[in-house]
């Protein structure tokens, strides 16, 4: 029995109709789940209650389980879901003080590899449905009471090896009918898988894209993203001037600084070198700990690595920390055994 989660409106619509029940219906069922965030059909009192029935004997209407909540000294919000078949994930909530924003997982773990984030360590399980991507947003929509402008595809997981699913969560996210969080609201970032980067060029959607950068050469980012090795800088660059050629909105650049590793002059040259032809916003990640071999590099440095692509024309900008008194930040998410 599917989760009725998993469905984009139209694909609603055509299941509707091949179980012999009026399209229309999805409307209403959108309606109760996405904007009234019910969690059983039971409570849906504006369809009859033969129907409401009948949904229940077609459809499932599931949500992870809430297993923990923690909150952070600075707002910052995190949730453990655990899903039917055990597989956790976790999700964060962040407070700016104009939105409230979504940092959620695309899949349970991660098979990238990447040397600094624990997620990468903590192995890869499986991707999630899109519905499983929902019920994230609406799992802590419904816990804080508020509601999420926000989208960032950056807790576990690399979404463009989730591609399919990623798309049909979004549909639903900027579906005026569902969650209607604007297009340019949602970021999907990648670690740089090129074939997804070509693909979401050709969506009729106009999110933000993001590309995990880390490193200027091919020779330090093979040694901190393995990914690097099948999609090398050159290849990745170009995806991303074709995606730009296409799209014409500005790409965002994460680049995490570690001491002594890619935060010298000399890289901050490489970077301004490398993105010269692309429109881009640059944010600059303090790394957060993950017991891996890097270090973070010190505020002070990180600053005159800040104003030197400034000083080149670059938008760059130290991303505000969050969350990391509660293991939230970036890189910090991974599968908990419970
Ligand atoms: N797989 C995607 C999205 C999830 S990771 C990607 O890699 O882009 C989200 C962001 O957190 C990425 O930019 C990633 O590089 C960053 N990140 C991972 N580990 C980190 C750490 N230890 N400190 C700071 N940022 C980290
Ligand atoms: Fe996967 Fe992104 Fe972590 Fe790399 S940084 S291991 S791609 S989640």
């Amino acid at each position: 029995m599917e989760n009725i989660l998993d469905y984009d409106y139209k694909e609603l619509q055509t299941k509707l109709e091949h179980e012999r029940l009026e399209r229309y219906r999805a409307t209403q069922i959108f309606d109760w789940v996405y904007k009234k965030k019910a969690t059983s059909f039971a409570v849906m009192t504006n369809l009859s209650k033969k129907l409401r029935e009948e949904l229940s004997r077609k459809f499932k209407l599931t949500f992870p389980e809430l297993v923990t909540k923690v909150t952070s000294k600075d707002g910052t919000v995190k949730f453990l879901w655990k899903y039917e078949d055990g597989s956790t994930v976790e999700s964060v909530l962040l407070r700016y003080p104009d939105r409230i924003s979504a940092c959620i997982s695309s899949q349970v773990g991660c098979n990238l590899g990447c040397k600094f984030c624990a997620t990468g360590r903590s192995g890869f399980v499986r991707n999630l449905t899109s519905g499983e991507i929902l019920a994230q947003i609406l799992g802590m929509e419904r816990s804080e009471k508020e509601r999420i402008g926000n989208v960032v595809f950056m807790g576990m997981g690399e979404p463009m090896l989730n591609y399919d699913e990623v798309m049909r969560a979004i549909r639903v996210m900027v579906d005026p009918k569902a969650l209607k969080i604007s297009q340019r609201r949602i970021s999907i970032s990648t670690a740089g898988v090129v074939d997804g980067i070509e693909k979401l060029a050709n969506e009729p959607l106009d999110v933000v894209l993001s590309v995990s950068l880390h490193a200027p050469t091919d020779e330090k980012r093979s040694k901190i993203m393995p990914i690097n090795q099948k999609y090398p800088l050159s290849v990745l660059m170009n995806a991303i001037k074709n995606y730009q050629a296409v799209k014409g909105k500005r790409v965002t650049f994460e680049y995490i600084l570690f001491d002594g590793f890619n935060d010298s002059m000399e890289d901050a040259k490489k970077l301004i070198e490398l993105v010269k032809d692309i429109k881009c916003n640059v944010n600059l990640i303090p790394y957060n700990d993950t017991q891996s071999e890097f270090k973070r590099t010190p505020p002070r440095k990180a600053k005159e690595f800040e104003e030197f692509l400034k000083s080149h024309g670059l938008e760059a900008v130290i991303r505000a920390e969050k969350g990391s008194d509660i293991d939230a930040a970036c890189g910090q998410l991974r599968r908990r055994t419970l």
